[in-house]
This record gives structure tokens, sequence and C-alpha cells, in this order.
């Protein structure tokens, strides 16, 4: 049976302007769901992009990133959620 449960997963928003590529999310996700991407963000940084369905919502990278605002943890996002 499909329910709305369904549908969602776990997410991670990565600002790309607040981030300052230091890697520690990346470093730190048990499941290798973030890397670093090559565009440049307007700091001047290579900033760090979410890319993968196997976070687990476990909020490591959120409490790794020295940037406030950087990384929000959705667990259980829906579509709307993930477009917002
Ligand atoms: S919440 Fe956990 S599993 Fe998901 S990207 Fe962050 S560190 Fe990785
Ligand atoms: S820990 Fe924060 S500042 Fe560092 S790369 Fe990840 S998102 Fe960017």
């Amino acid at each position: 049976m499909t329910t709305d449960t369904a549908k969602r997963i776990n997410y991670v928003r990565i600002e790309a302007d607040q981030c300052k590529g230091c890697r520690l999310c990346v470093e730190t996700c048990p499941t290798h769901c973030i890397v670093i991407g090559s565009k440049i963000n307007k700091l001047g940084y290579q900033y760090a992009r979410f890319e993968t369905n196997a976070c687990t919502a476990c909020g490591l990278c959120f409490y790794a990133c020295p940037e406030p605002g950087a990384i929000t943890v959705y667990k259980d996002a829906t579509p709307e959620e993930m477009a917002s």
C-alpha cells in the first residue's frame, strides 16, 4: 500500500553562499551524502552539496558545521519541504 510517508525522504539543505568549504560535513557524514562541488560561491569557496538519498537524518553534519545556518536537516521531508 502506498502511503504519504512513502514520498518522504531525509534531506539536507546546504546554503551555498554560507558555506566556506571546510569539508567538516563531508568528513563527518557516516553515509557519504555530502560532497564538495566544483562551483564557487559568492564568498569564493567551492561549497558543499547534498547528493544522495542515503541520509539517515542523524544530524552529525549540522553539528559539525561551524557556519550557523549553512546546514538544515529534514527528517522524512515532503517534496514541498525540499522545494521550499
Ligand atoms: S544528517 Fe547524517 S546522514 Fe544525513 S547528510 Fe548529515 S551526517 Fe550525513
Ligand atoms: S561543514 Fe559547513 S562550512 Fe564546512 S563544508 Fe560543510 S556546509 Fe560548508
